[in-house]
């Protein structure tokens, strides 16, 4: 069994309309053969291995837990992700930033909730890291904050409070020292958002890819300032980071 698209959704819907009204079981048979035939024209294709079935299949569903290496810096009481950025979870995380999919957030996010589940934390503020506007636009969506949405936490809310100020170059390819000067000063509170929002609160930090740390660490610099008492990361992936110099 692996992850399908929300055609199973509509599916499982249907059965619950039909029971209702002839127009509405008429409205759910067409809807069901609509999406029967739209997956047949278009199936869903694993974005792990291109296996055609799934958008995860049950094969790279199976391999995207996996032991990570820690993320310890100061102002962070803790991190956990998915798994190490290698195999069919890298590839399924490109898919989600640069193939235009982020009907992946869905089940990537479920998977992160159990992790987040096994650490036992206390948070009630969830808040995804910005892509510059300009970024934002370009793709469509902050890949962040859908990850944010697709958590599922009680007695939380996912607060888009951080803003980009500057547009940054890539961190790909950079020095840890590159890294930390390209993000230094690099985010802020929106100007929506007063500091008392988040003072006293304990927040989520949320990411696509931890590689070496300076983006949440850049992060965390105006969540303190703001009062935020605890703060804890969580990222789909952390990558392995060998430092240049
Ligand atoms: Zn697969």
């Amino acid at each position: 069994m692996g992850v399908s698209n929300t055609g199973d959704m509509s599916r499982f819907n249907s059965s619950k309309l039909q029971q209702s009204s002839p127009i509405g079981a008429s409205f759910v048979l067409f809807q069901t053969l609509w999406d029967s035939l739209q997956s047949l024209v278009f199936p869903d294709i694993c974005a792990g291995c291109q296996r055609v079935g799934h958008l995860i299949c049950s094969n790279c569903l199976q391999q995207l837990i996996t032991p990570f290496t820690p993320f310890d810096a100061d102002g962070f009481d803790g991190f956990t992700c998915i798994g190490t950025h290698s195999g069919p979870l890298r590839k399924i995380i490109h898919a989600l930033k640069y193939e235009a999919t982020p009907r992946l957030a869905q089940p990537l996010g479920a998977l992160l909730t159990q992790q987040l589940h096994q650490q036992k934390w206390s948070f009630d503020t969830i808040i995804p890291v910005p892509l510059h506007q300009h970024r934002e636009e370009e793709r469509g969506y902050n890949q962040a904050k859908i990850i944010a949405h697709a958590l599922v936490v009680e007695n939380t809310i996912v607060m888009d409070a951080l803003a980009r100020t500057r547009e940054t170059p890539t961190q790909v390819g950079k020095t840890a020292a590159e890294r930390k000067t390209n993000v230094n000063d690099a985010f802020a509170l929106k100007p929506a958002f007063l500091p008392q929002q988040l003072e006293g609160k304990r927040v989520l930090l949320i990411d696509d890819v931890c590689t070496s740390g300076a983006t949440l660490v850049a992060c965390a610099a105006p969540l303190r300032a703001a009062g935020v008492v605890t703060l804890y990361a969580a990222t789909l992936s952390r990558a392995h980071f060998t430092p240049l110099i």
